[in-house]
């Protein structure tokens, strides 16, 4: 199969690294956060900060989603049992608790 084959396949399809699907709206993510349980979220001061290191890394498409694992920033931010997948620790800890 040529590059080009394999990209029509995909678009045909509907990868989602080839279509507009990959944007996600503000109503869909807070719908997404609303079914998390709250003994599975983070506090609100710890969601802010992840929230703000995601908004400074390079690995940040569209506003919301990480390149490293393909998860929604916004939701992931909000699990407790979650941790950021970047490869340098340095980015990592951006994430991790308040100290
Ligand atoms: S690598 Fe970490 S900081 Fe960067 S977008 Fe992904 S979760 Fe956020």
């Amino acid at each position: 199969m040529t590059i080009t084959e394999s990209v029509s396949k995909r678009e045909r399809d509907g990868c989602k690294g080839c279509s507009a699907d990959v944007r996600v709206t503000g109503e869909q993510i807070e719908r997404l956060l609303s079914k998390i349980k709250a003994d599975a979220r983070v506090s609100d001061e710890l969601y802010a900060k992840r929230l703000s290191a995601c908004g400074g890394c390079a690995s940040l498409a569209y506003d919301t989603t990480c390149m490293h694992c393909g998860c929604l920033v916004q939701v992931r931010a909000k699990l407790k049992d979650k941790g950021c997948p970047h490869p340098q620790q340095a980015v990592r800890e951006q994430w991790e608790a308040i100290y």
